[in-house]
Formats: structure tokens, sequence, C-alpha cells
């Protein structure tokens, strides 16, 4: 099953700095399979949507967390690489030790960064099963073109994670952004009382991704326009250039129109500006004669037709 959502989260803790209380996020999740190619496809959909969105230098950081069988051996291995040291590691990373050594990788304090710098890597005590699948999902990558590099400092701090795990960067050096993560949760539905369903995806907070399409001065795309715009000359006319608006409307076709009695050259600016296509001109004279002045601004041409015949007259024209 493949899946992707969107939608409000709501995070406990304090905000850090650029991150809200309230966040949006994307989601997308391929679940039921434990191919390795399932993790590729998952991988290049992250890829795929940000350089759509035109974002710049991507490149996946990629790492496996291996599975309950070799986690352990490389756990007990980071600890006896850490041990002679721990009173040097930060607060935090001294109460992680017993709990959860893999998250002092991640650290940020520079000295923790520091001691971790020739630690053992994940890669290196990964199980036979663990190892051919991070295998086949570098090879998927490096016969798609992919760039990536292995960073051993990519883990995650629950247990339910398993092989996979990647993080998307997007940037120059210096100012990259990481605009998702993601990987395998193949232990997930058991570790919340289902059945054993393999899965894997990404995550990516859509206020991050607006954060780094801006600092990369990426096109958001063209504001949506009214395709018609109805133009009221004088007062007479307002009764009927409103019954035309709606006409128009109602057939399905986006229309606005002045409610500031302006003059008619600034409201024929604001259709242009607006980005209109067409322009529906109206005022006592045309009333009275029951015709409205069409005008195609694209072609900049213009024709009177009947009252009735507006909306097909515009339809055609938009057309
Ligand atoms: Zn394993
Ligand atoms: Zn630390």
């Amino acid at each position: 099953m493949k899946l992707w959502e969107v939608g409000p989260m709501f995070r406990y803790e304090r905000p850090q700095k650029g991150r809200y209380r309230q966040f949006w996020q994307l989601d997308f999740e391929s679940i039921g399979s434990d191919s390795p190619m399932v993790d590729l496809e998952v991988i290049m959909t992250a890829i795929e949507l940000f350089s759509r969105l035109g974002m710049s230098n991507l490149e996946v950081i990629l790492n496996s967390v291996g599975c309950p069988k070799c986690r352990p051996v490389y756990r007990n291995a980071l600890m006896d690489f850490l041990r002679p040291r721990l009173g040097e590691l930060c607060d935090t990373c001294q109460n992680r030790f017993d709990r959860n050594p893999l998250r002092i990788l991640d650290c940020k304090d520079e000295k923790c960064k520091e001691i971790t710098e020739g630690a053992p890597a994940i890669f290196e005590s990964l199980c036979e099963e663990c190892s051919e699948h991070f295998k086949a999902v570098t090879s998927g990558l490096d016969s798609l073109g992919v760039v990536y590099h292995i960073d051993k400092r990519l883990v995650r701090g629950l247990d339910y994670y398993t092989k996979t795990a990647f993080e998307v960067q997007s940037g120059d050096l210096g100012a990259q952004n990481a605009v998702c993560g993601g990987g395998r949760y193949d232990n997930l539905s058991e570790a919340i009382g289902g059945p054993h369903v393999p899965g894997v995806g990404f995550a990516a907070g859509l206020d991050r991704i607006v954060l780094t399409m801006e600092q990369q001065g990426c096109s958001f795309g063209k504001e949506p326009s009214p395709s018609v715009y109805v133009v009221c000359i004088d007062e007479q006319a307002l009764a009927s250039a409103v019954d035309v608006l709606y006409r128009l409307r109602r057939e399905g076709i986006s229309a606005d129109m002045d409610y500031m009695g302006r003059g008619m050259k600034a409201q024929i600016k604001s259709a242009v500006n607006g980005g209109s296509l067409v322009a529906c001109i109206l005022g006592g004279d045309e009333v009275a004669r029951g015709v409205v002045m069409v005008k195609d601004l694209e072609k900049s041409q213009q024709e009177e037709v009947s009252l009735d015949q507006v909306v097909s007259r515009v339809a055609q024209i938009l057309r």
C-alpha cells in the first residue's frame, strides 16, 4: 500500500528556532514490502518531489540502523569505544549512554562530535540480511545516478526503525538544509500491537520546505487569477455588470469585478495586472442596447456581443 498525507501536527516540547508548535507535515509511506527496491522508490520519490520544486544540489545522506539481530552487537561495540571517555561527553550524552548510546552519534555538541569522530560505524557490524539490503539500496542509487553519501551519524532513537535511514539535503555547502527524513520501520506495527508489517517512508516539514525554497529563490508558481474581469463604466450599468459576473461564475468561469467605483482605465489595468484574459466592459449605453463589449486582453481585440451570448463567447475565447 502506498500512501501520502499532509496536515497540521502539534509539537509538545518547546519549539527550537525555525520550528513551530503547530507545523505542517507531508508524509509518504509504502507499507507491506520488505524489498530494498521499495526503499529506493521512496528515496526517489523524495528526490523527484524536491527537484520539481526547483531545489538545487539535492543530496541523499544514507545509513543503515541494522535490525534487532545486529544492532545489539553494534551497540556494545559503540559503548566499548565510548566508555573510556564517558566523563568528557555532554550531560545529555552521559544520560544517553546506557539508554540510547546510538543517539550520541548525532549530538551537536562540539566535544561529543570530536569524541565520536573515530567511533565504529554500524555498517561494519550489520548482519548478512541488513548488509545485503543496504548494498541493494546503494547500487540502485548508483545505477540511477543519484548523489548520496553514507553518514554513520545518521541514527534513529527508536527501536522499531530498521535498516535504511536517510535524509535529503539541499543547498550549497554551508547553507544546506535537511528537507526530509525517512527510512524503514519494519518493527513499528508490532511495537504498537499489530502483526509484523514492514514499511518505509519519509516525512517533510512544509515550513522547512518553504524556507529552503525562499532561500534558493525557487518559483512558487503563478498566483491564481480570475479569467475574466467585468469592467463597469458607470453607475447605470452596475446591476447588469453584477448579472454578467454571476452568469460567468455559474458556468464555472472564474470572474471578478471592481467594487470601488474606479474609472475604466484603472479597472482595465487591474484586469491586465491581475492576469485576466478577457474583459467584459459595459456602461449605461451598452445596457440600453442589451450588449456587452467583450475584449480579448491578449490579442487586444474587442467586439460587441449581445447579453445572452456573453458566456458562450467568453468560453470560446478562453478555450
Ligand atoms: Zn541486521
Ligand atoms: Zn552530547
